[in-house]
């Protein structure tokens, strides 16, 4: 008896060794010997380099500790899709993989492939020159494992510096979704949730007044906020507003229509660059991170608002104060 029961508790804890190992075995992250820090988040704004548009960050960046050459490793298993050669776009160098039949993962920026696909970016280079190349794969033909190098961290295309941006968009690539919502392995930064401005219909007040006033029918409301670690300045994941308790705007970075790319400057007000992010609580519900924009077309003369800004780890920081027309 006491045997079996020990035997049991054997089985039952190697179920239990089991059943942890597979959840936490669906993905690794992709850099090994650099301290695992996410440099950038899904959704801040973008002034472009070589477009006239701003556009939104499409992924999260990694960082390689400002190291080129990093190797770069699949995060999970699956088959390449389409890799990209060129120096000039906003990508770079970038391998597409197929997850699941579900979701293609990026890796862009890259300096170098693996060995498996350096033989075909070189041959196409020395057909083309240095024109931009893709190259598409058919299904299943060049596998990779979870582990495998895919490629070496660098600054090809729009990067400042050497880091690995992954980004994960739908199978029929239509959508970028926030990998911090799929990835399990990606850090939690250790930051601050910072609402640093506010203003309404154009106008500067006060963060931490009880009361702010507005002319005309609506208030137009901008706030200024950000994730603060040590070392950089993040995007934050969603913002509500309320009026008098019932909700009025919502905003969140859980995914963006590719459509919606070079729309940032709508969602963004003006003052806006690339590490200081002025989120307008008045965009249209016509963008993908739009949820709800049902503002009155005439404000309350007197109302209480409260405005939730959150970060992708469930930090809040909520501001709260009373409305007044003038
Ligand atoms: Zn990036």
């Amino acid at each position: 008896m006491r045997c079996r029961s020990r035997l049991e508790f054997v089985v039952f804890s190697l179920l239990i060794i089991l059943t942890v190992h597979t959840f936490s075995a669906g993905f690794i992250y992709p850099i090994k010997n650099v301290k695992p820090r996410i440099t950038s988040t899904f959704g801040e704004y973008r002034p472009s380099m070589t477009e006239d548009n701003p556009h939104f960050h499409m992924g999260v960046d990694l960082s390689t500790a400002y190291r080129s050459g990093v190797p770069i490793l699949s995060i999970t298993d699956g088959y390449i899709m389409r890799v990209d050669v060129d120096d000039n776009d906003i990508y770079g160098y970038t391998v597409y993989v197929v997850h699941d039949e579900k979701y293609i993962l990026m890796y862009a920026h890259l300096s170098d492939f693996s060995e498996k696909l350096k033989y075909f970016a070189e041959s196409v280079k020395r057909e083309f020159g240095n024109r931009r190349v893709e190259i598409y794969f058919p299904k299943d033909i060049l596998k990779v494992e979870k582990g495998e190098t895919i490629g070496y961290s660098g600054e090809t295309g729009e990067a400042i510096a050497p880091h690995c941006h992954l980004e994960i968009r739908s199978l029929d690539g239509k959508r970028s979704i926030d990998p911090v919502e799929i990835v399990d392995s990606l850090p939690k930064p250790n930051a601050q949730l910072e609402i640093l401005g506010i203003r309404i219909n154009g106008e500067d007040e006060e963060v931490g007044r009880t009361v702010h006033t507005f002319e005309g029918d609506q208030a137009l409301i901008e706030v200024n906020a950000r994730l603060k670690t040590d070392t950089n300045v993040l995007g934050i994941d969603s913002i509500e507003m309320y009026i008098d308790d019932t909700k009025v705007y919502e905003m969140k970075f859980d995914e963006i229509d590719l459509s919606d790319f070079n729309k940032a400057d709508e969602l963004f007000g003006r003052r806006s660059n690339a590490s200081n992010y002025w989120y307008k609580l008045y965009a249209s519900e016509e963008l993908s991170m739009v949820k709800l924009n049902k503002l009155p077309d005439r404000f309350p003369g007197s109302s209480y608002v409260r405005i939730i800004v959150e970060d992708d780890w469930g930090r809040k920081k909520t501001l709260k104060f009373k409305l007044v027309r003038r």
